[in-house]
């Protein structure tokens, strides 16, 4: 692969981008393009005009030295589209949004505390589908995912995933297979054959390698899903390292030999290669920080914060009612005071309290059977404190460190490199052995 180029898009929930490397992992090309406010009926060739576009904003030099191609979109985007066409023939069900009248058939039929059994789960918006009036669609439709259906309309075949968008819809990644109960189910028949991440699916077609200029013998291979491309952006390889996003919420993620799920508290793993990637996101995080602070003060209050002292205020800070992991409690109230005097001390108390819910994050993650925490890196617009990092090491106990890379559309472009080069594990740590 002399010279060929690797190419990777996100489709994340305001935006996408676009990002271009080389073997070595060195971006070459980038782009980005917000969404357009659209009709809802328009939101799927909203995005098909996004991808080809974004396709297009590359220089002709790039595009032609791409090999390999990957994609990831926003987790249980769910569209029904038509078997032989791949026209969607309903709008997308949005990843944030919730069907709850399907809940109480997904619980029927799903064990106890399963990851289909919560209202956004892809599965809860299929079955919503079905029962009011798509089952008369049985034979002519497919389900796919944001990321499936982006990708198909570059290699031109339908019905192909992979098992991290197919998570949840009730996928097996450790059996790799559907679950009896849901191969029992009549919609069955819609779900999509499912590949490892990064797997190869096929050359571009001919006719999207003459529109844009890229290789006849371009490869396409499957995506994920945007919250683990980030994270593979970050190329943590080791069982025991994390990443932690400091977003509007608190986001854990860690690789671990073993798999951890739970959805009272809105645990689930995926699988990546012989590995699990578990997570669990807490309400707490930047969101209260912003509705408190603008960012210049928080970076001015916390150059003033003595990270190798303890905040001795106990904060449990929420932007509004309910929590869901490390515990979980619908009725949990933030808490914010006693609110001292100084601003100082009062973000050092918000900086400490977070750092407290990470680590009974991580330790709730351990309790259920992952692996100990070894180290951790930051994404997300926390990771940029210096301060609240150095806290964060104190509290966890373990090296904390910001993550070179946290796009995910540096993630995608990272699995295409790692699907042509063989198993995702593999490449991963010959990749970064050979650049560190
Ligand atoms: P989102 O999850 O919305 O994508 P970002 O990753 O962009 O969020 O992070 C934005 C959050 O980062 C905001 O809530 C903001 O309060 C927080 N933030 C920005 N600068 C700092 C800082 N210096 N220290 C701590 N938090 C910060």
């Amino acid at each position: 692969d002399d010279g060929g180029l690797y190419m990777g898009f996100d489709f994340g929930t305001s935006g996408a981008r676009v990002m271009v490397i080389d073997e070595k992992g060195d971006l070459c090309a980038d782009g980005k393009r917000m969404y357009p406010v659209v009709p809802e009926a328009e939101w799927a060739s909203m995005w098909k005009d996004t991808l080809f576009s974004l396709i297009q904003s590359l220089p002709a030099e790039v595009l032609s030295r791409v090999v390999a191609v990957s994609l990831d979109g926003t987790s249980s985007t769910t569209m029904i589209v038509d078997r032989k066409s791949g026209e969607p023939v309903t709008r997308p069900i949005l990843y944030n949004e919730s069907r709850p009248q399907a809940l109480p058939f997904v619980e029927a039929i799903a064990p106890p505390n399963h990851t289909v059994s919560t209202g956004t789960s892809t599965l809860c918006k299929l079955v919503a589908w079905w029962i009011e009036g798509g089952s008369e669609l049985e034979k002519d439709v497919l389900m796919l995912h944001q990321a499936d259906w982006l990708l198909s309309l570059l290699h031109g075949k339908l019905g192909i995933t992979d098992y991290n968008n197919a998570l949840k819809v009730g996928y097996d990644p450790e059996t790799e297979d559907y679950p009896g109960w849901l191969k029992a189910q009549p919609y069955a028949s819609l779900l999509p054959q499912v590949k490892e991440p990064g797997a190869l699916i096929g050359h571009v077609a001919s006719d999207i390698a003459s529109a844009f200029g890229l290789r006849e013998d371009c490869e396409v291979y499957t995506g994920t899903t945007d919250s683990i491309a980030a994270f593979l952006a970050a190329r943590v390889t080791e069982p025991g390292e994390a990443v932690t996003s400091l977003g509007s919420t608190l986001a854990l993620k860690l690789l671990s030999t073993s798999r951890v799920d739970d959805a009272r508290f809105g645990i689930y793993s995926h699988r990546l290669g012989d590995k699990w990637l578990v997570g669990g996101a807490s309400n707490t995080g930047g969101a209260v920080l912003r509705q408190l602070f603008t960012n210049e003060q928080l970076k001015e209050l916390s150059s003033q914060i003595d990270p190798s002292q303890p905040s001795p205020l106990d904060y449990y800070p929420l932007p509004r009612v309910g929590e869901r992991f490390p515990e979980a409690d619908p009725n949990k109230e933030s808490r914010l005071s006693p609110r001292p005097a100084s601003d100082v001390e009062f973000l050092h108390g918000i900086l400490e309290s977070t750092a407290r819910i990470e680590g009974r994050g991580y330790k709730a993650l351990d309790e259920l059977g992952a692996t100990p925490l070894k180290a951790v890196k930051t994404a997300g617009g926390g990771a940029q404190n210096v301060v609240w990092q150095k806290i964060r090491e104190r509290v966890l106990g373990v090296p904390v460190s910001a993550s070179e890379q946290t796009e995910a559309a540096y993630g995608a472009a990272l699995l295409a490199l790692y699907g042509r080069r063989g198993w995702v594990q593999t490449a991963q740590e010959n990749l970064v052995s050979s650049t560190s």
